[in-house]
């Protein structure tokens, strides 16, 4: 064995939970995407998408995606710098561009370019990025890249951010970078309170809206935390993908022209990828025109999340502080969390186990995520199916009297 695959093979963290019959991932979904998915030839209810508005089997979608792939191909052979940009690219920019409220926007080829492009380009050596310690692995990764000096603040501490804003030198450029709503716990992070430290210490704020995009906004708007909070002038850089409630793949970066200039022409995920396909794009914007047009989504997405969130606090299970269709259910047990996720699948329900490293040891849990097209039923189904299996394994609830 090499000294490299002898180094790798004692690293692999699979090995245990595929002894133990418990591995979790890489299952292989056979059939469309909707609540109901087919797996190894069996249906199970699907709760582990990020489809929030359930769009990706949307006819009107598919056949955007279908039609664009006729009219303009496959995939964009170069990036959008020299030969990759087409018409609809630059469509969807403007569209997003007024959606969320800012001058531009850029549309880069994954959620992760966009964040791990954006933050690496626009700070260097002598600036800061400030970051939540839950924040998402492509704006550590973006962090990660620059030059600059790197500081973590702790989840949704106020406090905590201001005593990293005080240790920064006042006239150099700090980036504060937050998700809206936590991909993994689903609480939605404290931007009003960011934006007065911001103004105070005067630094800049990324939100990245992954998980709020289609899900957040005034009158179910759809676009955004910052929208919902009316902070749209506060927040410099505004960043969204497509894979989650637009159904497609891709993502974006929105703020002021001259920022977006400098992106178009220094961010190296920008410039050094292969742009996003016709196909990817053409349902991106499809699914954005739904969003626009029909709010009764996501109103229908509020209900049945109310509806969960609601059910799983009656039961009494431990589900932190969300108020969004992201539900964790702590375990903060690896094994059990992986043992908890194999019975699931094997009662019909599909759930994401969160382990260790991307949450502590003591925070493990099974990510439960709804979409608008999940029904009363299909929950209720849920609940009955993992109570049971939380007590099979013996994890306790706290069910009130
Ligand atoms: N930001 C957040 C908060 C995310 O959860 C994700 C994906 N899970 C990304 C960025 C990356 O997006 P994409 O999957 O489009 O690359």
């Amino acid at each position: 064995m090499s000294l490299l695959t002898d180094k790798l093979y004692r690293y692999d963290a699979a090995r245990n939970t595929r002894a133990a019959g418990i591995y979790p991932y890489f299952r292989e979904i056979q059939s469309d995407q909707d609540t109901e998915v087919v797996i190894n030839g069996k249906k199970v209810l699907m709760f582990g998408s990020n489809a929030y508005l359930g769009l990706t089997n949307h006819p009107k979608v598919k056949e955007a995606a279908i039609n664009a792939t006729k009219k303009y191909g496959t995939g964009m052979a170069g990036s959008r710098f020299l030969n990759g940009t087409l018409d609809i690219h630059v469509e969807l920019e403007k569209k997003l561009a007024k959606f969320v409220g800012k001058e531009d926007a850029i549309v880069y080829s994954t959620g992760f370019n966009v964040n791990q492009g954006v933050i690496s380009c626009i700070t260097g050596r002598e600036d800061y990025i400030l970051w939540d310690e839950l924040d998402h692995a492509s704006i550590i990764e973006g962090a990660r890249v620059s030059y600059s000096t790197k500081l973590k603040f702790r989840h949704n501490d106020m406090d905590s951010l201001e005593k990293q804003l005080q240790r920064c030198e006042p006239d150099k450029i700090k980036l504060i970078v937050i998700d809206g709503v936590f991909s993994m716990e689903g609480d939605i992070s404290r931007l009003p309170e960011i934006i007065e430290l911001a103004k105070k210490y005067n630094a800049s704020v990324m939100v990245d809206e992954a998980h709020s995009l289609g899900v957040l906004g005034k009158n179910y708007s759809g676009k955004g935390l910052v929208e919902q909070c009316g902070l749209v002038d506060d927040v410099e850089l505004i960043m969204g993908t497509f894979s989650k409630s637009l159904a497609s793949l891709g993502g974006f970066i929105a703020g002021n022209e001259i920022i977006l200039d400098y992106l178009r022409h220094n961010s190296r995920p920008y410039i050094f990828t292969a742009s996003a396909t016709p196909a990817a794009t053409a349902a991106a914007s499809a699914a954005l025109d739904i969003i626009i047009s029909e709010p009764e989504r996501i109103k229908a997405l509020w209900d049945i999340t109310h509806y969960a969130l609601d059910g799983f606090r009656e039961r009494g299970f431990e589900i932190g502080h969300t108020s969004t269709p992201i539900i964790p259910l702590f375990i903060r047990d690896n094994e059990k969390t992986f043992l908890i996720t194999k019975l699931l699948f094997e009662e019909g329900i599909f759930v994401n186990p969160v382990v260790s490293p991307a949450v502590a040891p003591s925070d493990t849990l099974i990510r439960f995520s709804l979409m608008a097209t999940h029904t009363k039923e299909q929950v209720d189904i849920a609940f009955e199916k993992i109570e049971s299996v939380f007590k099979k394994v013996g994890v306790l609830l706290h069910a009130k009297a």
